[in-house]
Parts: structure tokens; sequence; C-alpha cells
């Protein structure tokens, strides 16, 4: 199955999405994501694209992965990490497909991040070895990690720089029927700007799998239903300038595009 959450009606509705010759649609709508069955039918499917998408998660916090492909922690120039480097976004960085990202006049350089995302579906605590995953994931959907890449030098520390409201775009959908063995056996992940390849990259190039990531991280934090993992992103990152426009795709899952304008005073 595969989900979407859009303004309908004046406030925001989760959204069925099926695909019909060869375009997605919006046909019926979910009283929550963990309820598949629909609420209403919709007696005129909507064209996603034509909807007003939000993002397609609600979650109590963003846990993020930095460097977790190999070529990606070279290309910055820093050492391969020994165990997963953890960050967080805030909740309100979130913005749907569509979303224009809005580039902060504090930095002169703002970054993409194409990268999978992951929903958890159940809650998790210390995740034990030889546990089945499956059970607490949900699905995945697309993200893009926008960062504002001088001031994550400047702060040292990476909060500010990846918290900017709006930088944290997500979808268009979730996509439940994607799990632990497919993107083991690898996702290509690719950034375009303004339709330019910029990123390409497989899950499969991992270098924490999604179980080890999730084992470290919940031997920390509790994981609710709803909460995102950002599983890091490939080589290839780059900045952006007001105008242009990011597509993230996630191979068998979506693609999430937004454009950046100046922020406005
Ligand atoms: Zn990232």
């Amino acid at each position: 199955m595969q989900y979407c959450r859009m303004e309908w009606a004046g406030s925001a509705a989760w959204g069925l999405v099926e695909e019909r010759d060869g375009a997605l649609w919006v046909t019926a709508l979910l009283a929550s994501p963990w309820r598949p069955d629909p609420e209403q039918v919709l007696a005129e499917p909507l064209l996603l694209d034509s909807a007003k998408l939000l993002a397609p998660v609600t979650p109590s916090k963003i846990v993020c992965v930095g460097r977790n492909y190999r070529d990606h922690a070279k290309e910055l120039g820093n050492e391969v990490p020994s165990e997963p480097l953890l960050f967080l976004k805030p909740p309100s960085s979130l913005l749907g497909c569509g979303g224009v990202v809005e580039m902060p006049q504090v930095s002169a350089r703002v970054d993409y991040e194409g990268e999978l995302a992951v929903v958890i579906g159940r809650r998790m605590r210390r995740l034990q070895p030889g546990e089945d995953l499956q059970p607490y994931l949900h699905g995945v959907t697309v993200a893009n990690d926008v960062t504002a890449r001088d001031l994550q030098k400047k702060d040292g520390q990476w909060t500010r720089a990846k918290g900017f409201d709006g930088f944290c775009p997500v979808g268009p959908v979730v996509q439940t029927a994607v799990g632990e063995a497919e993107i083991a056996a690898g996702l290509v992940v690719e950034t375009r700007v303004n339709g330019e390849l910029r990123q390409h990259g497989t899950t499969a190039d991992f270098l924490f799998s999604l179980r080890e990531l999730l084992t470290y991280i919940s031997a920390a934090i509790t994981l609710e239903p709803g909460d995102l993992l950002l599983t890091g992103t490939p080589a290839g990152v780059g900045p952006v300038q007001a105008g242009d426009c990011v597509t993230v795709s996630v191979a068998g899952v979506g693609t999430l595009r937004n454009c950046f304008a100046a922020e406005k005073p």
C-alpha cells in the first residue's frame, strides 16, 4: 500500500494512493496510516500531482545518520565512521512534496542530500540481536536532508544547519511494501538538480545496515510509531541556488520534488 497526506477541505487528510494507467491517484481517504481500510472512497480520484501534499509522516522525532555511504564520507574529507553518526532534525523542518524550501539569509551555501527514509511502525526500545525487525517497520519514503553547509562547519554541531523550517522535505508517499530485505538488496537513490543527475547511489552500499542503525539508535532513544529515520546520503552532494528545483528519487518508492527560493524578508 502507498499513501500520502494532503490538504483536504481545509484540513489535513491521509490519502490512499493507487497506480492507474501509469499515473498515481488518490482514490480514498484513510482515517490514519495505521488503518489501511478506506474511510471514504473518493467519487472522483485526485491526481497525486495535483494534490496539495504535506509530508506523509507526523513523527515525534526525525533521527538522521551522517556519512552512511563510504564515497560521501570521503568527498567531504571525513573519515569513514567506526560507528553510526547520529543527529536529529526537528519536526518543524518537515515539508511536503512540491513545497518551496526557503534558503535562510544567514547561510551562503545550502546543499541537497537525497536519502531513503524509514517510517517506524511499532514502539522500539533496545532492539535485540536476532529479533525480527520487520514488525517495527511501517514503510519507507523519500527525503531531502537539506543542509546549510557553511553553518554546519561554523557551528560545530549540526542542529541549526540541518534544522531550519522546511529543511526536511519528505514524500510524496509512504510505501509500505518495501522493508529490510529490499533495502539490503539495494534501492537506487538519485538526486537531480534542474533535471541534471548529481547523486546516484544504492542502499546496498550502506556502511551500517538498517538493523545496525536501529540497534544502535534504539539502545539510546525509544522510537515511536511514525518516527522517521533518514539513512544518509550517497556521494555527489552540492549547493543549490534560488530558483533551482531538486528531485530525489528512490526506485520503487517515489520521486520527491522541491524548488528553492530566497528567504522572504
Ligand atoms: Zn544527510
